[in-house]
């Protein structure tokens, strides 16, 4: 994990990208850009561009916050978080350590799993192919071709 000062925070994110990823508070229900947000692609960490959910696994829990079925689990941390008189599981980015949201087990089939995660957190980047790992994955596999 990176360590990164929180000055260096300060300035790198808005004040609410601040409270969510720094200092794990939780946005308004509703009030999130991309809680509707239904284009595809791939939702990145507010703090350091990491790849953390597809659009494909995206779902309407009506939590009010953007809700996914799976991650992109290289990507992503879970810690346990008594705070607030609560037992949940956090879960922040692997990267930069920052908090995205909570995971609850009460998701929709295939995997029953509901990340909810604040908007504040992510940031969107749209791609034609929800996929972009796989993808990548077949970009090196031609780029071994020899060259010679
Ligand atoms: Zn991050």
């Amino acid at each position: 994990m990176e360590q990164k000062p929180e000055s260096y925070w300060k300035k790198k994110l808005t004040p609410s990208q601040f409270k969510v990823l720094r200092e794990a508070n939780t946005e308004m229900p509703g009030t999130g850009n991309l809680l509707h947000n239904k284009e595809t692609g791939i939702y990145t960490c507010a703090g350091c561009g990491s790849e953390l959910f597809s659009s494909a696994t995206k779902f309407d829990s009506g939590s009010g916050w953007p809700s996914f079925y799976d991650a992109l689990e290289n990507n992503i941390e879970l810690h346990e978080d008594t705070s607030e008189g609560m037992q949940r599981i956090e879960v922040r980015c692997r990267t930069c350590g920052g908090h995205l949201g909570h995971l609850f087990d009460d998701g929709p089939l295939p995997s029953g799993q509901r990340y909810c995660i604040n908007s504040a957190a992510l940031q969107f980047k749209q791609t034609i192919d929800p996929s972009p790992l796989k993808k990548k994955r077949a970009g090196l596999s031609s780029r071994k071709k020899r060259r010679s």
